[in-house]
């Protein structure tokens, strides 16, 4: 397969070669969970959705386990071979015109930091991903099917990068698959240095403000799509 780049797909092809290797590279990095989680990108027309379709673990995902579904298409939820909880990438795409990338997985760390009152602290680099904290959808700790709750994730969601989904889940929106990617490992990163910190002793969060400066400098434009390419080369394995 030749490499896409991670920004929005130039064809077809590459929006499906990109969910390929997201749902690859996000399982490399641990999230998989039996046949469950699902990467999606905004085509090129901005009105179909390319994602994922049901059957196959994220390490085993290749260009013809790729569905597409128009958005407007008020039932594209329930096309064949689709996930359960394809409703809710559509209704992030439909509210956030900006997203062109949506990812939703069962990381346990975030998960765990999920099912906790307090949320996701900031305790290291990976949370200035996140300088105003990370929301928490608690409209079910079901899986999300109905166009009903997709809405409801949306609406937590809001103009933020991700939301932690209560006993549950993580679900990210990027501009693209690369920042898409980058805010699913991040969240997780963030919330296992959580856990580890708070089984340590009393954790010291860096001050919001301190983040909201900080972050622009850590996380830039062109970091994504380098981070991508090289996720891309471990994809390909030693040499
Ligand atoms: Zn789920």
């Amino acid at each position: 397969m030749t490499v896409p780049s991670g920004r929005p797909p130039a064809s077809v092809a590459d929006a499906v070669a990109q969910v390929a290797l997201a749902c690859q590279i996000i399982a490399r990095f641990g999230q998989e969970d039996l046949t469950l989680g699902h990467a999606s990108v905004r085509g090129p027309d901005g009105r179909t959705v390319y994602i994922k379709r049901k059957g196959k673990a994220l390490r085993d995902v290749r260009a013809e386990d790729v569905i597409g579904i128009a958005l407007d298409d008020p039932d594209g939820y329930l096309t064949p071979g689709a996930h359960l909880e394809t409703v809710m990438h559509l209704e992030a795409y439909r509210a956030r015109p900006d997203a062109g990338a949506v990812i939703h997985t069962h990381p346990v760390y975030s998960i765990a930091v999920g099912a906790t009152a307090g949320g996701l602290e900031l305790l290291s680099h990976d949370g200035l991903l996140f300088p105003d904290g990370v929301p928490v959808f608690d409209g079910t700790a079901g899986l999300v099917t109905t166009p009903e709750d997709g809405r409801g994730v949306a609406r937590a969601l809001g103009t933020g990068r991700a939301v932690l989904l209560r006993n549950h889940g993580i679900l990210v929106a990027g501009e693209d698959i690369s920042w898409a990617v980058l805010t699913a490992l991040t969240l997780e990163r963030a919330a296992r240095i959580q856990f580890i910190a708070r089984v340590l002793g009393d954790p010291v969060p860096i001050p919001r403000e301190v983040a909201r400066d900080l972050s622009a400098s850590k996380y830039q434009e062109e970091f994504a799509e380098e981070y991508w390419q090289d996720w891309c080369r471990m994809l390909e394995g030693p040499r």
